[in-house]
């Protein structure tokens, strides 16, 4: 076989040469009428009960049946359906700090300083809207909750209610309707544009009877609008001003410019962490791992992960993967500011790895030919068998595990020689090929079982065996 095919360049798992089976009748085994493929399209088409049934019993289903949303964003009624103050903040914000970058003179301070306000209101984000608030990760001192809240407004998100309560609602419902920002909506709707324009229906319930209850959440949201222009424009401006006198650097370069970069840093988590990237766990939503997300989001880029167990603190679990938010919650456990981690059990986190990875398995199985089998192959006797191969008409038959196989086109490369083949046909080479001269590796089996052209009746015996039980042997048959 592969060592006749050097005038057939084909390449991949196509087969250069599978003798076809004897031209006798294949016995009739009750096989299924329609292909796997109909019968899964069938099963699939829901009859009108069904469906009903569907709707009842699926609250996704029902809600979108039963509650009215705005209708379709089009050219003639975009103008009506911008959230406006939202949008003229995102839209301006990046001229806005691109002035300032053009305008304004460095001072290394002020650099330093903005890289470090960066990293504190995204954390505010991360460890404190995201991982404390809306997944309960991990529990955190009074102080911590204020201080999280505190650098979260900074990011200029809205309170961490809104926030917290929209996010629950992305992992209950995720890429349906009622997530507030569905990836299966595009790339640009779920990173800002759920945020320009009005949202076009309720978001699914969540439930935040918890961060009702919560006296620092509800502290934050009373007072957010005052609290974020404060930490977002004013403190910077401030700070920078009042310690080395640059007032302008500290607006443009830590409030604006930083601003930009907190919002669509956050903004990846939506948008690039449900498209770039693999689905090690799950692939059945499009949460998705990759580096480059963890990169630009302080370590939120391990999405896939993370939508599988989102109350986990973590979402990079190996050390060398970037998931700065994680360190800090450690470091606020080490320093006594945070207690009760949460980590999912790691014999269920590999069970998602397992999953994936038998998918994955399956699939390449599915891109190779595999050997008929017997139900595809006609069923002769040991007698039969041995006719046929004194035919005269170019099949070279040999028998070997049940299996009558043609080899007449393997028969000159066989590595160990013609003569073994050419004295084993029409025999029961079962102990032959299994050791009796040479026990053959499993790329021959594998090699072997592409040249089966029959199935013997009773093959299961070997030769030798029905020699000395003298073909009394109550006959085993190979197949039920
Ligand atoms: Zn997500
Ligand atoms: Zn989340």
């Amino acid at each position: 076989m592969v060592y006749v095919i050097d005038e057939i360049k084909t390449s991949g798992t196509s087969m250069p040469y599978v003798p076809t089976p004897l031209d006798l009748p294949t016995p009739i085994v009750d096989k299924p009428t329609k292909s796997t493929t109909e019968q899964q399209q069938q099963s699939n088409k829901l009859n009108e009960q069904d469906e009903e049934d569907f709707i009842k019993n699926n609250y996704v289903a029902r809600t979108l049946l039963n509650e009215s949303q705005l209708p379709p964003i089009t050219w003639s009624n975009w103008y009506r359906e911008v959230n406006w103050p939202q949008a003229i903040l995102l839209c301006l914000e990046p001229f806005v700090a691109l002035y300032g970058l053009f305008t304004t003179s460095f001072m290394w301070q002020t650099t330093v300083f903005t890289l470090i306000w960066y990293f504190l209101t995204g954390f505010g984000i991360t460890a404190g809207y995201h991982r404390l608030f809306a997944h309960r990760a991990y529990e955190a001192t009074k102080t911590l909750r204020y201080i999280l809240l505190t650098f979260g407004a900074g990011a200029v998100q809205g309170s961490a209610q809104w926030w917290a309560r929209g996010h629950r609602a992305h992992h209950r419902y995720t890429d349906t309707d009622l997530d507030p920002y569905s990836a299966h909506k595009g790339m640009f709707y779920s990173h800002i544009g759920w945020l320009i324009f009005k949202p076009r229906r309720k978001p699914g319930v969540a439930d935040v009877t918890d961060l009702n209850r919560d006296q620092s959440i509800q502290w934050q949201h009373r007072n957010y609008l005052s609290l974020a222009f404060f930490m977002a424009f004013v403190f910077p401006t401030l700070f920078c001003g009042l310690l080395w006198g640059d007032y302008r650097g500290g607006y443009f370069f830590a409030g604006v410019l930083r601003l930009v970069f907190v919002h669509h840093s956050t903004f990846c988590v939506n948008s690039l962490a449900h498209y770039l990237g693999d689905a090690p766990f799950d692939d059945r939503h499009t949460p998705r791992d990759h580096y480059i997300t963890a990169l630009v989001t302080l370590g939120e880029g391990y999405h896939n992960f993370h939508h599988e167990f989102p109350s986990d603190y973590r979402n990079a679990l190996k050390w060398f993967q970037y998931d700065p938010t994680k360190m800090l919650i450690k470091f606020f456990k080490r320093i006594g500011l945070a207690s009760n981690l949460k980590e999912f059990p790691q014999n269920e986190i590999q069970k998602g790895r397992y999953t994936m990875a038998r998918k994955d398995l399956d699939q390449f199985g599915q891109s190779i030919t595999w050997p008929k089998t017997n139900t595809d192959l006609p069923l002769i006797s040991f007698e039969e068998y041995q006719q046929l191969s004194k035919k005269n008409d170019g099949r070279a038959l040999v028998l070997i595990a049940g299996f009558i196989h043609d080899v007449s086109n393997f028969i000159d490369s066989h590595p160990g020689g013609r003569a073994i083949i050419q004295s084993q046909i029409g025999k029961d080479a079962t102990v032959a090929f299994y050791g009796g001269v040479h026990d053959h590796n499993t790329a021959a089996h594998n090699m072997l079982a592409m040249m089966r052209v029959a199935v013997c009746k009773y093959g299961g015996e070997v030769e030798h065996l029905k020699r000395r039980l003298g073909h009394i042997q109550t006959p085993t048959p190979i197949f039920a």
